[in-house]
């Protein structure tokens, strides 16, 4: 047995496209006789890579060599290749591991094991009970930074409320936001919305099965069109979240960053190589089922999990380390001051945040960003912002609350006041998006969670 090497430069703009070439190169070299495939990269010189493989004799080397089409490419030059019987020429650099190939008893095993397990231990949840596409396609948009736990009353309220894909493309966007409130990230539920209008309208009403239909969605990202393709469609596409490439991460021992995007790339290779082609759904499915249940972010439970014996992060006692994780997004503190403000009738002074951007159309209690340390400031900043968007003078009496909101970058810190307006007259002359209610009405209008919490004060009788 001969191991081979082969060292390569690759022109730097091609890195991407050389690393998704592998497949092609390991298939050939596989067919050629090649086994133990291996890549590695230079760490100081990522366009620096080495392969090695295992061959049984010189002759097999060279029909490799003459027979080889996939490295024909003018990017590619060969700087050096060897022959040797053994493995110390790649120790002698900082080279780190590329993992591209994964033989096919390995992928042979992954696919039982996960299988099995998922088939013995999978939860009963709701989307699971048919293959319905549009049922799959809300669950996994609702899933998308939420918990099962919490998206489960949801998925049943909503797929009740508008049980098919043309009765959510055509119903009213506040009574669509008002199923979604308290799920947070509420441009899920529009893209949604526009979505499946679109799919009425261009697809006959049936969620498109191909890749490129589907990721031409609004709001439809790899994940979610993979997702969708294999559980509802059976094929076999690789669906990709936070989740399954902490899963991956730790049974391939990955140590790619998982924050920066093109990371995932990595992973969604690695999924098409393990697929099962046979069953990706449960394939899919039973990755995240894995993350959720046994291979948690902060405890993985290595002794009860069925990939133990495959899992390189588990063997070489690192999975407490992985996912590597280094670009955190950075959370922005804002204060703010919200107003319960009431007009002489006792109704309360709501508003409807703009069509774009964050929270867009939810509706809201009068509030701002202020700046300062001292109370004078938040009530100067709440009063000012209410007589420059209506016109009213409000007098803020009490201080309510605070409560806090984190958002992905974001957080909002609130000091909520109590307090009236001033002038009693042309109170109904309300500026467009700006209404009074009463406290019973308030349930009719789709309000963010932070907003939410100010509904449970007043009706624990807290403020008013
Ligand atoms: S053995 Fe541990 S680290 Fe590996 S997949 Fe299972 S739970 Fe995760």
């Amino acid at each position: 047995m001969l191991t081979v090497f082969m060292e390569y430069k690759v022109s730097p703009d091609f890195i991407q496209l050389y690393e998704s070439q592998m497949d092609s190169v390991i298939n050939e070299l596989k067919a050629s006789g090649a086994s133990d495939i291996q890549w590695y990269r230079a760490a100081d010189q990522p366009s620096l890579y080495v392969e090695c493989f295992q061959v049984n004799d010189q002759a097999t080397y060279d029909t490799i060599k003459k027979n080889r089409t996939s490295l024909q490419h003018p990017v590619f030059s060969i700087l050096d290749e060897c022959v040797t019987g053994g493995l110390e020429k790649i120790h002698c650099w900082a080279f780190e591991k590329l993992n591209t190939s994964l033989n096919d008893s390995y992928v042979k095993q992954f696919q039982d094991h996960l299988l099995t397990w998922y088939n013995e231990n999978k939860r009963t949840l709701p989307w699971r009970e048919n293959q319905d596409p549009y049922r799959v396609w809300v669950s996994e948009i609702m899933l998308q930074q939420t918990r099962v736990d919490t998206v489960i009353p949801y998925f049943e309220r909503f797929t009740q409320l508008f049980p098919t894909l043309q009765d959510l493309a055509y119903a009213d966007e506040e009574k669509v936001l008002k199923a979604w409130e308290g799920l947070g990230y509420y441009s899920r539920v529009r893209n949604l919305q526009t979505a499946v209008k679109e799919v009425c309208e261009s697809y006959g009403g049936k969620v498109p099965n191909t890749p490129k239909e589907i990721a031409g969605l609004k709001g439809v990202g790899p994940y979610t069109a993979g997702a969708v393709l294999s559980i509802a469609y059976g094929i076999p596409e690789p669906a990709v979240d936070g989740n399954v490439m902490r899963v991956l991460s730790r049974i391939l021992l990955i140590e790619e960053d998982i924050s920066k995007p093109k990371t995932r790339v990595l992973f969604e290779k690695a999924v098409r190589e393990l697929i099962s082609h046979e069953d990706p759904s449960s394939f899919n499915q039973a990755l995240m089922e894995l993350g959720a249940l046994i291979c948690t972010p902060k405890s993985p439970a290595c002794l009860l999990c069925p990939m133990r014996e495959l899992c390189r992060g588990f063997e070489s006692g690192r999975q407490a380390e992985l996912p590597v994780k280094l670009g955190k997004t950075k959370v922005r503190k804002a204060k703010m001051t919200a107003g319960v403000l009431l007009n002489h009738d006792g109704e309360i002074l709501i508003h409807k945040r703009p069509s774009e951007g964050l929270l867009a159309n939810m509706w809201e209690f009068p509030n701002t960003e202020y700046v300062g340390e001292h109370k004078d400031a938040e009530v100067e900043a709440l009063v000012g912002y209410v007589q420059e968007q209506t016109d009213f003078g409000a007098v803020v009496e009490e201080k309510a609350g605070y409560i806090e909101h984190v958002f992905s970058h974001l957080k909002w810190e609130i000091q909520i006041w109590q307090g009236k307006i001033e002038s009693e007259d042309d109170l109904e002359q309300l500026p467009a998006d700006w209404k009074w209610v009463r406290v019973d009405e308030l349930e009719n209008y789709p309000f963010p969670v932070s907003h939410q919490k100010i509904i449970l004060l007043i009706k624990e009788a807290l403020i008013v």
